[in-house]
């Protein structure tokens, strides 16, 4: 190769390397730009590249925005969704949003969504919705995966959460959870509960948050009717604190606990000991 051609050549290959575009490839293609948004708009062939002028249309995304815009708080007719789900099932395997690298791109594009332009945002399930979906899940049981997926969520979840915020959500399933297990409202049943239950509820509430494991014989804990089992015990009763009216929080703490065999504990009762 001569001076002169490898001067000519070279930038050439040097760009082809860098930008590493197929387009390079076609011998032919033609430019215009997208009258809305002004980016380039590249044709391989000259006929689709006349029509876009003597329509004057717009670039792909720009079609996209503005048929979303166009859409935008309306519903498609039964009979149009019927239409488009009997064409992608036709698709098959050929189905674009099957693949891969379609699924990445769109949920990088619905990350980015995230907000008010997100139709979904902010938006509550009714009630009767929610119905719809507890039926359809009922008695499913999640498949190994499902559950190792779910178990690292709730593991990142509450990684990166204050525990202000976790006692909030856990308060949150507690009402839900007791709403649809006696099937009324959480503060009917603190109204209708008997109150000594909810006291012992709270209780243990506070005792589960004791370093239990620091008393004595706390590792021979177990249950009744097991030899040299050892078991929690209120010094102060529950039963004389719900009477006497001492806060759950002092019934609960570690200074009024202790390990006693199980036996004495049956026998002991809701009686309280001083010491
Ligand atoms: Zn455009």
């Amino acid at each position: 190769m001569d001076k002169l051609t490898e001067f000519l050549i070279k930038p050439f290959v040097e760009d082809l390397g860098a930008i590493k575009d197929h387009r390079i490839t076609y011998a032919k293609e033609f430019v215009r730009n997208c009258p809305n948004c002004e980016n380039m708009i590249v044709y391989k062939h000259y006929s689709n590249y006349r029509k876009g002028i003597r329509k004057n249309k717009v670039c792909q995304s720009c079609v996209t925005e503005i048929v979303a815009d166009k859409m935008r708080g309306r519903t498609l007719s039964k009979k149009h969704i019927e239409k488009m789900r009997n064409y992608m099932l036709s698709l098959g395997d050929r189905n674009p949003a099957k693949n891969h690298n379609t699924r990445k791109i769109l949920s990088e594009k619905a990350s980015l969504r995230i907000g008010n332009r997100n139709p979904r945002f902010g938006c509550k399930l009714t009630k009767k919705h929610k119905d719809i979906l507890r039926k359809a899940n009922l008695g499913k049981i999640h498949s190994n995966d499902t559950k190792q997926k779910l178990s690292k969520i709730v593991k990142q979840w509450n990684a990166n959460l204050s525990s202000d915020i976790k006692q909030k959500y856990i308060e949150k399933a507690t009402r839900g959870w007791i709403e649809s297990k006696f099937g009324i409202s959480y503060d009917e049943y603190l109204r209708t509960h008997p109150k000594f239950v909810l006291y012992k509820n709270k209780v243990w509430k506070e005792t589960r948050k004791q370093p239990v494991h620091s008393l004595n014989n706390h590792d021979k804990r177990g249950r009744a009717g097991i030899i040299n089992a050892y078991q929690l015990d209120h010094k102060i009763s529950m039963f004389d604190g719900f009477h006497k009216n001492i806060s759950p929080e002092t019934i609960g703490n570690i200074k009024n606990l202790r390990m006693i065999p199980w036996k004495e504990n049956i026998s002991k009762g809701s009686k309280s000991i001083y010491e």
